[in-house]
C-alpha cells in the first residue's frame, strides 16, 4: 500500500533563473542557499539546449539524451528531498520545438536556460530522504510508516 505522510506548506519562494544558467545546477543552488529541504517546484520558460534522460527499467540505468536547439518549456514539475544529507531536486521537463512537438523526460544537468520563471513551494514536516530501492534500482523516498507496530 502507498505510505503517505501530511505536511505543511512553508515559504514560498517565486523568482526568474539567470540567462545561461544550468536548469538544475540553478534550482538546486537556490533550494540549498534557501535550506529548502522539501518542496514542490514548478516552473515555464524556454531553453536554449536541453539535456534529458530516461530511465531504462530493465538496465535500471538511465540513458540520456540531448537536444541542441532552442525549446520552449510547456512544464517542469519537480520535488525537492534529501539525498546524501543535502537537499535535491527530481524533475521532469515537458519540451516543445518551434511547430509545437512535445517531448520529454527527466531532467540532467546540461540543460541551458534561455528564461524561466520557477515557483518552488516549501512544504514543512517529517524529512523525506532518499535511499537504494531494491526492486526498481532508484533512490527513492524511504517513509516511515506513522502506523503503530508497522
Ligand atoms: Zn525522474
Amino acid at each position: 500500500m502507498a505510505t503517505m505522510k501530511e505536511v505543511q506548506r512553508g515559504r514560498l519562494l517565486v523568482g526568474r533563473l539567470d540567462h545561461g544558467a544550468d536548469l538544475l545546477g540553478e534550482i538546486t543552488a537556490i533550494c540549498r542557499d534557501a535550506d529548502v529541504r522539501l518542496a514542490r517546484i514548478q516552473a515555464i520558460g524556454a531553453v536554449q539546449k536541453a539535456r534529458l534522460a530516461y530511465y531504462d527499467q530493465t538496465e535500471k540505468t538511465y540513458r540520456s539524451f540531448e537536444f541542441s536547439q532552442p525549446l520552449e518549456i510547456l512544464s517542469l514539475a519537480g520535488n525537492v528531498s534529501i539525498r546524501d544529507g543535502e537537499p535535491a531536486v527530481h524533475a521532469h521537463l515537458v519540451l516543445a520545438d518551434a511547430e509545437g512537438n512535445a517531448f520529454g523526460g527527466h531532467l540532467a544537468e546540461g540543460t541551458v536556460v534561455f528564461a524561466c520563471e520557477c515557483m518552488i513551494e516549501e512544504l514543512v514536516g517529517e524529512e523525506f530522504v532518499r535511499n537504494h530501492d531494491e526492486p526498481t534500482g532508484l533512490p527513492l523516498w524511504k517513509i516511515q510508516s506513522s502506523e503503530k507496530g508497522a
